[in-house]
C-alpha cells in the first residue's frame, strides 16, 4: 500500500497550489483539505460559518485565525485524515495559524512544507484567465475552458470567474499574501521543514518536481524510496 502523506502546501494565490493538492491528493491517497472549498462550500450552503464568511471572501480579506482552527481541527480530526493523512491547501496562512496547527497535530509533525514559487507578474495573469466550476471548484481558464460551453466537464456545474479574482481582490489577497503568509516561509524553513519548488513551466512538470522532493525527503528520514 502506498504510504500515507502529511504535507502542507503553499504558494501565492495562483501558484497552481489546487491543481497540485488534487494530483498529489490522488498520488498519495490521501485527502486534500482545502480552506478555500471548504468555506465556499459553507458559503453555498448557507451554514452559520458561510455566512460570515461570504462577503469577507469576495473583498480578498482574511477571516479570523481562531475561526479557520477551529474548522481545521475538526476536519484533522475526521477518520480519513486520521488514517491516511493530508494535503493541506489554504491553511495556515499566518504564523499564528502555523503555531496553532502545529498544536492540532502534536505528538505527530508534518512530513514537508512544499512552497510553490513564482513570480507576481505571472500570478496576475494566470489570475485574470482562471474560471472555476461554481459547484465542484474544477479550474479552467480562459485559454483552456470546459469542452462545451462554460458546463464543467467533471460536474455539468456552471464555470465562472471568482468574485475574488477580480482585479482589486486579486490585489488584495496578493497584498496580504506579502504580509501574512511570507514570513510563514521563513517560519517553516528555520525549523527545516521546508522545500521550495519551482511554479513555472506545466502543471506536469511541476508535479513531478514535487513528487521528487518528497520522495528525497523521505529517503533522507527513512531509508525507504
Ligand atoms: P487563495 O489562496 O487563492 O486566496 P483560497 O481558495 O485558498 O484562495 O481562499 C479563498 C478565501 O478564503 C481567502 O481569500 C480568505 O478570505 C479565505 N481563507 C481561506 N483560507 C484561509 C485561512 N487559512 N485564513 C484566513 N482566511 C482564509
Amino acid at each position: 500500500m502506498v504510504p500515507g502523506a502529511r504535507l502542507v502546501v503553499l504558494g501565492k494565490q495562483g501558484a497552481g497550489k489546487g491543481t497540485q493538492c488534487v494530483r498529489l491528493s490522488h498520488h498519495y491517497v490521501v485527502p486534500h483539505v482545502s480552506t478555500g472549498d471548504m468555506l465556499r462550500a459553507a458559503v453555498k450552503q448557507g451554514t452559520p460559518l458561510g455566512m460570515k464568511a461570504r462577503d469577507i471572501m469576495d473583498s480578498g480579506e482574511l477571516l479570523s485565525d481562531d475561526l479557520i482552527m477551529e474548522m481545521i481541527a475538526e476536519r484533522l480530526g475526521e477518520r480519513d485524515v486520521r488514517d491516511r493523512g493530508f494535503i493541506l491547501d489554504g491553511c495556515p496562512r499566518t504564523v499564528h495559524q502555523a503555531e496553532a496547527l502545529a498544536d492540532i497535530l502534536a505528538p505527530l509533525d508534518l512530513d514537508l512544507v512544499i512552497d510553490i514559487e513564482i513570480q507576481t507578474g505571472q500570478v496576475l495573469r494566470r489570475l485574470a484567465a482562471r474560471r472555476v466550476c461554481a459547484d465542484c471548484g474544477a479550474n479552467y481558464s480562459v485559454s483552456s475552458p470546459p469542452l462545451i460551453n462554460w458546463t464543467c466537464d467533471v460536474c455539468g456545474g456552471e464555470v465562472v470567474q471568482r468574485e475574488d479574482d477580480k482585479v482589486e481582490a486579486i490585489e488584495r489577497r496578493l497584498q496580504l499574501y506579502e504580509v501574512q503568509t511570507a514570513p510563514l516561509i521563513e517560519w517553516y524553513e528555520v525549523r527545516g521543514q521546508l522545500a521550495r519548488v519551482a511554479g513555472t513551466g506545466s502543471p506536469d512538470a511541476v508535479t513531478r518536481r514535487i513528487i521528487k522532493v518528497i520522495e528525497d525527503r523521505r529517503y533522507k528520514q527513512t531509508g525507504m524510496r
